[in-house]
């Protein structure tokens, strides 16, 4: 006995457990999840484009201080030095060690920056239909860099040594460190309110008309 499949953009497979259903219908912020695993299928936020093209230019301008400006001051001995990021990928690249200035330089400020690039991108192109396909392009480089930005390491990475070092040296957190932990928090929140289904949508509308977002 055979039973006919609805079309293909009604349907909707659980990214966790990969059990294929119906595309739920959902009312401005609420949500579906999966009747099997509880994973969260889709997620209707209002204004998704206003609220996160706010929390990527936030992101943007945090990413300049967070970046540049002193994370820790510290005085050893009489001897008094500031580190941002930047002079430790410097300091790295000076003691020899440029694999590892590479790697921090890329998880900690090139693969950020890009992909709040990409989703600036993607959220100012989504309402006209001839940038969509150049859109596409690039939310998928995102997905795929999203993986390669471990800010969360490397902020784990800077409180660990600053513990350790309070016993040796007189210790002071910068503003620096302020910054990139506001930068981490609102790359957090952009990723909970720009909703990939929202955007996917929005970035397959055929017609012209006004991304529903
Ligand atoms: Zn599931």
């Amino acid at each position: 006995m055979t039973q006919s499949l609805p079309p293909l953009e009604e349907l909707i497979a659980c990214h966790e457990c990969d059990l294929l259903m119906r595309h739920p219908r959902v009312g401005l912020e609420q949500k579906a999840c999966c009747p099997r695993c509880g994973f969260e299928l889709v997620t209707h936020r209002s204004h998704m484009r206003r609220r996160s093209l706010a929390l990527v230019l936030t992101a943007l301008i945090l990413f300049v201080p967070a970046n540049f400006l002193p994370i820790i001051s510290l005085n050893l001995l009489g001897q008094n030095a500031v580190d941002t990021v930047w002079s430790g990928v410097l300091g790295l690249y000076n003691a020899g060690m440029e694999g590892i200035a590479l790697v921090v330089l890329l998880c900690s400020m090139l693969v950020p920056l890009m992909k709040l690039l990409c989703q600036l991108f993607v959220l100012l192109a989504m309402p006209y239909a001839e940038l969509r396909p150049a859109a596409c392009y690039w939310y998928r480089v995102y997905h795929h860099m999203r993986e390669w930005g471990m800010l969360e390491v490397y902020l784990f990475g800077i409180l660990v040594s600053a513990v350790k070092l309070l016993d040796m040296a007189e210790l002071h957190l910068g503003v620096g460190l302020g910054c990139f932990v506001a930068l981490m928090l609102t790359q957090v929140w952009l990723e909970v309110t720009m909703s990939p289904h929202q955007v996917w949508d929005a970035l397959s509308e055929k017609e012209d008309g006004h991304a529903r977002t």
